[in-house]
């Protein structure tokens, strides 16, 4: 394992941090990722209040198998759940208790767009409360997380001297978001930058395009696809680590190997030209820009949003009898539960909470558009009734 320095409190960080949204759901499969993480050498976890069960299991794994202080802990304090000033410690001390802990080395701002919504929060007393929990020691550090623009994030840099951020960035476009004019101006401030969604939520390995695949794979066929995407991260400088979760524990350990070469300079010229290709190739592809993170969820109607964008995108980038496939489960064409975009009745409740900033309700009825032709909603009449003729659905 490759470790950089945090500059800000002299801390030596694992390059990888095992991430938690991925989390395996459970027990044994979650100690076992956490294990092996330890013993390839990484010190970094990063979960948060709304990542489902995420925390909780966190910390009974680090609680039985006495990893606590083997690892910094990140979690997320949930700004879209906010009321007031009184909510601060209410969901700080959910956290701990979930984790075990009774204190954060790296705590974070969930998703704060930009200085607007950061003074509202001061006009709530943040920096007082900040001040007691440092104090006290349960919080060690205070950084934010962010997915809005790139103009906000430079803004939100200057007022405060955070100690941390996290922002998405990969290669298939640099300049999103924060982009990479917003790291190198982290990093001059000396400020570390933890890399969230350097796969995209497999966006960038197994939902690759199938030309984008064949890319890599020409250039050399023995790397991973997930890879190409972590060394394209360790070859720069201002990366102080990258954070990934994976449901499955080979992904964990090739993502390991990558992390033990992690190296600035590590990519060539021929292979940048790589990434440039593979990178258009995404451009050129991929219809909703769609994570599958899941922040907009529960929707009332009980429409799958993520689902019904992976399905929508896997059409068009693998091909149409996948996409197909996938959108009829996604979607639930044969239960009870139907969640295809056409259930959408545009109350844009969802929209709000969406870090990609994706205009869901119009991306939605794009969807229903080319998933739901006239066959479909056929299906669907005739399954509707026969199950409801037979009973199955009242269950
Ligand atoms: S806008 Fe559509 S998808 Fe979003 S929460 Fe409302 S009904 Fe669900
Ligand atoms: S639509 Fe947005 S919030 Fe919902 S899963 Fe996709 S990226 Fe996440």
């Amino acid at each position: 394992m490759q470790y950089r320095l945090d500059a800000k409190t002299n801390t030596q960080l694992s390059v990888f941090g095992l991430g938690g949204m991925r989390i395996p759901k459970d027990y044994e499969s979650a100690k076992a990722m956490v294990v092996a993480a330890h013993e390839a050498g990484v010190n970094y976890i990063d979960t948060a209040y709304i990542y489902q069960g995420s925390e909780d299991m966190f910390g009974r794994v680090l609680a039985e198998t006495g990893l606590r202080d083997a690892f910094h802990i990140a979690t997320k304090l949930p700004l879209i759940l906010l009321k007031s000033g009184a909510d601060f410690d209410k969901y700080f001390d959910i956290s701990c208790k979930r984790l075990q802990t009774d204190h954060i080395d790296y705590y974070l701002l969930h998703m704060l767009t930009d200085p607007g919504q950061y003074e509202k929060l001061l006009s709530w007393g943040l920096e007082e409360w900040i001040a007691k929990k440092r104090a006290s020691g349960q919080i060690r550090r205070l950084g934010f997380s962010f997915h809005g623009l790139g103009t906000d994030f430079l803004k939100l840099l200057e007022l405060r001297d955070w100690d941390f951020v996290q922002i998405q960035y990969n290669y298939s476009d640099p300049n999103y978001q924060a982009g990479v004019a917003g790291l190198k101006a982290a990093a001059a401030k000396g400020i570390p930058v933890m890399v969230m969604e350097p796969l995209l939520g497999g966006r960038l390995a197994d939902s690759l395009p199938v030309e984008a695949q064949k890319t890599f794979k020409k250039a050399d066929p023995a790397r991973s696809l997930a890879a190409w995407a972590f060394r394209w991260l360790y070859d720069q400088p201002e990366v102080t680590l990258c954070l990934s979760g994976m449901p499955k524990m080979e992904m964990l350990r090739d993502n390991l190997s990558v992390a033990d070469a992690a190296a600035v300079g590590m990519v060539t010229a021929e292979e940048r030209a790589v990434y440039d290709e593979v990178a258009g190739i995404l451009r050129s592809l991929t219809k909703v820009p769609c994570t599958g993170c899941g922040y907009c969820m529960p929707c009332p109607k009980g429409v799958n949003i993520p689902g019904c964008f992976g399905a929508y995108n896997t059409r068009f980038t693998i091909n149409h009898k996948t996409g197909t496939q996938q959108y009829a489960s996604s979607a639930g064409l044969t239960s009870k539960n139907y969640a295809a975009a056409s259930e959408c009745v545009g109350c844009k409740k969802c929209e709000r909470h969406c870090p990609q900033n994706i205009p869901v309700v119009a991306e939605l009825k794009n969807v229903a558009k080319t998933m739901e032709p006239f066959w479909w909603r056929m299906a669907r009449f005739a399954v509707k009734r026969y199950k409801t003729a037979t009973g199955a659905f009242s269950n």
